[in-house]
């Protein structure tokens, strides 16, 4: 099938949280997307790896929580190229993936605040059509952006964030509510985000 409506949700997904399905369903209804492909980042490497989970986690999490919705997806791209990941890259990637489709770049309003310093900007600009969605606590505007390069789209206010998540659980809070019940049980499986030397981690 050709000429469908493709949407894209980067993200570290460190873990993947209510905050990001209600925007990437959002956008899935307001732009009459066929479909909504999750793309877990790669693992950064050096010292930048020690504070991000492994990507294998990320993704498998990730998987869990968009598995119940038929029109989320998500993509390995990232998690399989090597290196940093950069939008432009994982723009690339699905272009030729969907070659006949139309990319819709999601991204939360802290993100499109900074997205004219990514990596190869307008070449990003030229592979997709951006949807920047509102953020609690973050100023939602575009005008710093290409003509027509970009939608702005309100979605129902979720004041969530991994950093927070990961931080509950490394104080022995709860995150039910904030991320799926799959996640939950994920994170307590791999021992995700226990203060360092507690956790309890079973396989690689
Ligand atoms: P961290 O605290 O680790 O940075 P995060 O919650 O910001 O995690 P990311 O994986 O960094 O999540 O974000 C992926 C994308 O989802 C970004 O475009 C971000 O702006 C957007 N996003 C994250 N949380 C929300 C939210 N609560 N509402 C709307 N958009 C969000
Ligand atoms: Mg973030």
């Amino acid at each position: 099938m050709s000429g469908r409506r493709i949407g894209v949700m980067g993200g570290t997904f460190d873990p993947i949280h209510h905050g990001h399905l209600v925007a990437a369903s959002e956008a899935q209804i307001r732009f009459a997307l066929d479909e909504v492909v999750f793309v877990p980042t790669g693992q950064p490497y050096r010292k930048d790896s020690e504070s991000v989970s492994p990507a294998e986690d990320r993704y498998l999490m990730t998987v869990v929580a968009t598995a119940s919705n038929p029109r989320f997806t998500v993509s390995r791209v990232d998690v399989d190229r090597e290196g940093a990941t950069y939008t432009v890259d994982t723009l690339a990637d699905l272009a030729k993936i969907f070659p006949d489709d139309e990319l819709f770049f999601i991204t939360g309003a802290d993100a499109l605040e900074q997205i004219l310093s990514w990596h190869r900007a307008d070449e990003m600009f030229r592979l997709a059509h951006f949807v920047g969605v509102t953020r609690p606590g973050f100023e939602l505007d575009g005008d710093h952006l290409p003509r027509g390069a970009v939608s702005l789209l309100e979605v129902p206010a979720m004041a969530i964030s991994s950093t927070a998540c990961r931080e509950r659980v490394a104080a022995g809070e709860p995150v039910w509510y904030l991320v799926p019940d799959g996640v939950v049980q994920y994170i307590a499986k791999r021992g995700l985000y226990q203060p360092r030397g507690q956790g309890w981690v079973l396989g690689p």
